[in-house]
């Protein structure tokens, strides 16, 4: 996959510093990714303690590196010098590339792109991390819809080695070239998928999920599922998979799968997630999902 991915990288800019909005776990995520990797990134937030949080996160994580001896306390300085946390757009003007990863909200998503264009120069891609929102509804108020595109990463950024980078209906070549060599330039697996609900990821993950739904809803305990799909060899089964994605994010991405593939996806019959939704049990984040945490 790689090798298609760095030929198509050449026809990209070669992204020399990068931006990403947003500093909460994805945010922070791609900011310690990316200044691992040595690309400088400018973090922004519209708040100072998420900002700290993305930072300490960052340095948490190059901690641990150092305790296994991969890293001196040298190279974490100059990791953390690489990530510049801000709350205004001072620097904005002289990044290739910003990732968009703010809340996954529709109105919030097209507010921060339309502000974050008349601030960067005519050709810095624009990518947004959304897992549910379609990229050519996004780039809608756009004045350069051509330099937007979709650069879906997933949690935790450090582990997950697939990117996929959505091409909207206006997306330009350049563009999808660029974010490809970003992610690269991050130690990714890039794979470029057209716009549709769910990408590419999700729309195998979610009928998965639905199948295991419908399992458990025929009185198959979930324990039971989850060991099995482990003894065919699967790092983990569905709902241990759903507690880490979140409780809360998956039901809201079964509810957009639905309504994208109303034909396959049918989600208005109760269900084991929106059980667990209900019961107020959103997974590790919250510390009780089909598990829990302590
Ligand atoms: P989060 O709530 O942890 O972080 C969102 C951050 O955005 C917060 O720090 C918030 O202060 C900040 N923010 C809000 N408005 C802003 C603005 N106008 N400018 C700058 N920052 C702003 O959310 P998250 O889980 O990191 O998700 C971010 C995006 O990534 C969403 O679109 C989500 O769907 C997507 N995503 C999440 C996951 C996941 O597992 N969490 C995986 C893949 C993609």
């Amino acid at each position: 996959v790689n090798r298609i991915a760095k030929k198509l990288a050449r026809e990209g800019v070669h992204v020399r510093a990068s931006a990403v909005l947003g500093a909460g776990i994805m945010g922070g995520g791609i900011a310690y990714q990316s200044a691992s990797r040595g690309v400088r990134i400018v973090m922004k937030d519209i708040a100072e303690p998420a900002l700290e949080l993305g930072l300490s996160e960052a340095a948490k994580l190059l901690g641990k590196r150092i305790e296994r001896g991969k890293l001196t306390p040298a190279d974490m300085a100059a990791t953390l010098g690489r990530i510049r946390p801000t709350l205004g757009y001072g620097d904005f003007g002289e990044v290739d590339l910003v990732v968009e990863a703010v809340v996954e909200k529709e109105e919030v998503k097209k507010a921060v792109l339309a502000d974050v264009e008349g601030r960067v120069r005519p050709g810095t891609v624009l990518a947004s991390n959304t897992s549910t929102i379609s990229i050519t509804r996004l780039a809608e108020g756009l004045q350069r819809p051509g330099d937007f595109c979709g650069m879906h990463f997933f949690n935790p950024v450090h582990k997950m080695p697939l990117v996929e980078v959505i091409r909207g209906a206006l997306t330009s070549d350049a563009a999808v070239a660029t974010t490809v060599g970003y992610a690269l330039a991050l130690g990714k697996t890039p794979v470029v998928v057209n716009d549709c609900p769910g990408f590419l990821v999700n729309r195998i993950l979610f009928p998965y999920f639905a199948a295991f739904n419908l399992l458990v809803g025929e009185g198959v305990d979930f324990l039971r599922i989850d060991r099995l799909l482990e003894k065919f060899g699967w790092p983990m089964g569905p709902a241990y998979l759903l507690d880490v994605v979140g409780i809360d994010t998956a039901r809201h991405a079964a509810a957009v799968m639905a309504k994208g593939f109303p034909d396959r996806m049918d989600d208005s019959g109760p269900s084991a997630l929106k059980a667990m939704f209900e019961a107020g049990r959103f997974g590790q984040k919250n510390g009780k999902g089909f598990y829990r945490y302590v």
